[in-house]
């Protein structure tokens, strides 16, 4: 079975999901690669497309029809692997982490060429030692004007600065949902993959923009039976949000079918989602995060219309100790749902 990762991967910049500054920055210089920068840091989370887009680039550079600074995706270089020739070297940081790995590469990191570009990656570029970023400051110096370097990291932090001073510098985020969803469909259509846009929706929530999340879970949908998939994907979040709601608006009936919902979860998937719930609420009332859903703002309403603080109520310790027993869980979240109304009153 093909791997979703590699056959998704983009052929073009633009075909590069979301990261629309990114890929601009990379097209310019793609366009006039002779007066640009010759170290570029990527950086951003994990899995958002920095890679994908060191290889699109490298493939622009040296396509032999290149439109508007992107690949044509058509020619012999657009047609064969860009890994597999000698305008691309990708490089993961633990196999060039120190000096002594560096020196033996000095001489291949040049290229001795008149035709074309060679760009070398080097993934996870935090984790070199700081001897060895400091003998790659002078590769940076020797090598000729035919080749360009691309440190991807999630940290750049911890890149010296003298690195982060002679570098251009992109910052990739997360990608929207809209473009995951597009993207899902894209490779699933265009390998034949037959997948619900229910299931793609539960992707997209599941892998909350990063990309290279989604593919794995494509992968995993083609692999398992409908329960497992949703096992995997699925989350108790809605269910609390609703129960929570349910209560704040005294409608019993509707908290108990939650409550019927929440306890088909398997006790350490419900403790993670209350956890990560709590913390999405916390964030949405203090406004550092937009909610994200309809019921979070349905949430997030309730609680400014009333006096009563929801949250304190929620970090109840009963609720979290009576995780581990349904019974227990259910009288708790009824003994919860009782003091909501009392101090509704
Ligand atoms: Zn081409």
């Amino acid at each position: 079975m093909k791997l979703i990762t590699q056959i998704a991967r983009p052929k073009r910049i633009e075909d590069v999901a979301g990261q629309e500054l990114a890929k601009q920055a990379l097209l310019s210089i793609a366009k006039k690669p002779y007066d640009s920068p010759r170290v570029i840091i990527l950086h951003g989370t994990y899995g958002v497309g920095k890679t994908s887009l060191a290889r699109a680039f490298a493939r622009a550079l040296n396509c032999q029809n290149q439109n508007n600074g992107d690949a044509c995706g058509k020619c012999y270089t657009c047609s064969i692997n860009i890994e597999d020739t000698e305008f691309y070297e990708e490089y993961d940081s633990s196999i060039i982490g120190n000096v002594e790995d560096i020196k033996k590469l000095r001489e291949f990191f040049n290229f001795n060429s008149d035709q074309g570009y060679r760009v070398i990656t080097i993934d996870e570029a935090h984790l070199l030692s700081r001897q060895a970023q400091s003998s790659l400051l002078k590769v940076f110096e020797e090598v000729n004007s035919r080749v360009f370097f691309i440190l991807c990291t999630t940290e750049k932090d911890k890149l010296l600065s003298t690195i982060q001073s002679r570098s251009m510098d992109i910052r990739l985020n997360k990608v929207p949902d809209s473009c995951i969803r597009d993207n899902l469909k894209k490779v699933a259509e265009d390998n034949s993959i037959t997948i619900d846009d229910k299931s793609i929706d539960l992707i997209v929530s599941k892998c909350e923009g990063h990309l290279r999340d989604a593919h794995i879970l494509l992968q995993n949908y083609m692999i398992l039976d409908e329960d497992s998939f949703k096992k995997l994907v699925g989350t108790a979040r809605k269910s609390f949000l609703g129960f929570y709601i349910c209560c704040y608006l005294g409608d019993l009936g509707r908290s108990q079918q939650f409550l019927g919902e929440l306890i088909k979860y398997p006790l350490s998937d419900l403790k993670r989602d209350y956890e990560a719930l709590l913390l999405e609420i916390m964030e949405c009332s203090v406004s550092v995060k937009e909610p994200k859903d309809e019921l979070m703002r349905e949430l997030m309403k309730l609680m400014k219309q009333k006096v009563l603080n929801l949250y304190y109520i929620m970090v109840d310790p009963i609720i979290i100790n009576s995780f581990d027993n349904s019974d227990r869980f259910q009288a708790a979240q009824y003994d919860i749902y009782l003091k909501i109304n009392q101090k509704m009153r």
